[in-house]
């Protein structure tokens, strides 16, 4: 298993997600208290903590048999048109290679196997994305591309002439992608 973890996020961006003003059990108005070593939002009625969690996504990278690399193209904004890896949020009662398998099939019409763990991401592309993502390879791939659901268009291209790139950090995890490549 190949892993490896960058760590780029940008505290401001993050404590301006949205804060809670009401409590997610009970309904009563929170409050900031200092609790756990920092402020955190408190529910004074029943005493729930709210522990602001990262939003988690999972990623794949499947390869044909020439090298070239599967990327789909954006239907949803930001960055509508743009291309990017096979993708999406990781749901709460499924395991995170679970969700790459699901979104790649859901964006791609393609059935990945098996996946290896690639490498983990943090940081924020935009405001309603992911702030860490689990890339996976994806392996033993079966079936017709067909794109739909977040994807206008798939296609596989050669990591020498890719489509124009939704984000940055998607050219980052294909090179990783590469280096890490049995030759
Ligand atoms: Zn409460």
């Amino acid at each position: 298993m190949i892993s490896t973890i960058k760590k780029n996020i940008d505290p401001l961006t993050v404590s301006q997600r949205l804060e809670l003003n009401f409590c997610p059990r009970c309904g009563h108005a929170l409050q900031d208290a200092f609790v756990f070593n920092r402020q955190r939002r408190v529910c004074p009625a029943c005493g729930l903590v709210v522990f602001r969690d990262h939003k988690v996504a999972a990623a794949v990278v499947v390869a044909n048999t020439d090298g070239e690399v599967l990327l789909i193209k954006r239907a949803g904004n930001p960055r509508r048109g743009y291309w990017g890896l096979p993708a999406g949020f990781v749901d709460f009662d499924e395991t995170p290679a679970e969700a790459a398998v699901r979104e790649c099939h859901e964006e791609t019409g393609l059935q990945v196997g098996t996946v290896k763990l690639l490498t983990v991401t943090a940081g924020h592309a935009h405001q309603r994305g992911a702030n860490i993502i689990i890339v996976y390879e994806g392996l033993d791939v079966n079936g017709t591309l067909s794109p739909a659901d977040d994807a206008l268009d798939a296609c596989f291209f050669p990591l020498d002439a890719l489509p124009p790139l939704a984000f940055s950090s998607i050219r980052q995890i294909l090179m990783t992608w590469r280096e890490h490549r049995p030759a």
